[in-house]
């Protein structure tokens, strides 16, 4: 079964004996066209492997499968992961589910032999952030195609200058293109999420440039205090690479005096080149 109302989701809901989870963000997908446009985005193909983090009750799933993708999921969920493995039975060897969290399971059971896959979800809100760091830090998908909260999917293709830039921003942008988004009506939901929901699409970079874990906390560290000059942020922490950092700003003209946010992309990527 493939629930594409409130009418239908309810009833299938009432029949697992389910009632939607709030802090697992269970808001289902009840919109066809959002399902179609999201393997739209992605260009999904037979033969595709495609990770889905939080399949619920499988909407965006079953149609993933009947694209002939071969899908990987994580559900986090007890009675989902149970219902959702009735779908594993039938679609054999096209669906590997993983009963867990998606934070201990970024990638799901993909075997490491995969070189190439996409990911499509309709990302459970509260651990988005969390998990895309941790993808970032594993074999990179070529696109992702993903439901997100608004104010995620603004931090994650905010531009420098701007007060949604900050360590995500950067972080992904290195390694990905972001598309504009669309924003999507609550209404495509059920039950109607509580915050705005954007559908973003992210696309590989030719050469996508990934930070070091050292790099990536000095970062974070800087964003703290995004309000303070970046030479006296690098002056103040005991990180590895801060003193580095520090004597390499004029050179590639960063002021002394500029803020976190007012530092690009290239010359947060040049900061951190070990060559720099
Ligand atoms: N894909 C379904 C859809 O579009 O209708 C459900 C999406 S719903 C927004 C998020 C899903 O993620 C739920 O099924 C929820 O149980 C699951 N989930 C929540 N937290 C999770 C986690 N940490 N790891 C894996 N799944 C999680």
């Amino acid at each position: 079964m493939n629930p594409l109302s409130p009418s239908e989701t309810r009833r299938l809901l009432e029949s697992l004996g389910h009632r939607p989870k709030k802090q697992l963000g269970q808001n289902f997908l009840i919109d066809g066209n959002i399902v179609r446009k999201s393997l739209e985005l992605a260009k999904v193909q037979k033969g595709d492997v495609v990770l889905e983090i939080g399949p619920g009750l499988g909407t965006l799933t079953h149609a993933l499968l009947q694209a002939g993708a071969k899908v990987y999921a994580v559900e986090k969920d007890p009675t989902l992961g149970e219902y959702i493995g009735e779908t594993e039975k039938n679609f054999a060897g096209q669906l590997t589910l993983t009963k867990g969290d998606a934070l201990d399971y970024p990638l799901g059971e993909i075997p490491e032999s995969v070189s190439s896959y996409k990911i499509v979800a309709n990302l459970p809100y509260a651990i988005s952030t969390p998990w895309m760091a941790a993808v970032l830090e594993r074999r990179l998908p070529s696109v992702m195609t993903l439901m997100l909260q608004k104010e995620a999917a603004q931090r994650y293709c905010a531009k420098h200058g701007s007060k949604q830039f900050g360590s995500i921003s950067i972080f992904i942008q290195a390694a990905f293109n972001v598309l504009p988004g669309h924003d999507v009506s609550g209404s495509c939901f059920y039950p109607k999420p509580d915050v705005g929901s954007t559908l973003l699409h992210l696309k590989a970079k030719p050469t996508p440039y990934i930070f070091s874990s050292d790099a990536r906390e000095l970062i974070r560290e800087i964003f703290q205090q995004r309000r303070k000059q970046i030479s006296s942020l690098l002056r103040q922490s005991k990180r590895p690479l801060s003193e580095i950092w520090l004597n390499t700003l004029e050179k590639i003209g960063i002021e002394n005096n500029a803020r976190p946010e007012q530092v690009t992309l290239d010359q947060w990527i040049t900061l951190a080149k070990p060559s720099s």
